[in-house]
């Protein structure tokens, strides 16, 4: 079950199924991401995500212990 928002209704809703769909980021290139019908007005409605703080500190943390990164910060590796 995941939890979608209607921008043009202004609600959230419940899609057991959800579709994948495929897209071009203007930065980030091709991506893809969870799309549902409102069931009001039918439109196309993205996936709601909580926010999560530090999730990126933490993303870049990891890659510099997977020894990916070379950047100057990972110098003490
Ligand atoms: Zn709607």
């Amino acid at each position: 079950m995941s939890t979608f928002y209607c921008e043009n209704c202004r609600i959230t809703f419940e899609d057991s199924q959800g579709l994948k769909k495929e897209y071009q980021d203007y930065i980030y290139g091709p991506c893809w991401k969870y799309i549902a019908y409102c069931p009001e007005c039918k439109q196309e409605s993205s996936e709601k995500r909580e926010p999560k703080p530090g999730k990126a500190k933490s993303d870049l943390s990891m890659e510099c212990g997977s020894g990916g990164c070379q950047g100057p910060a990972c110098s003490r590796f």
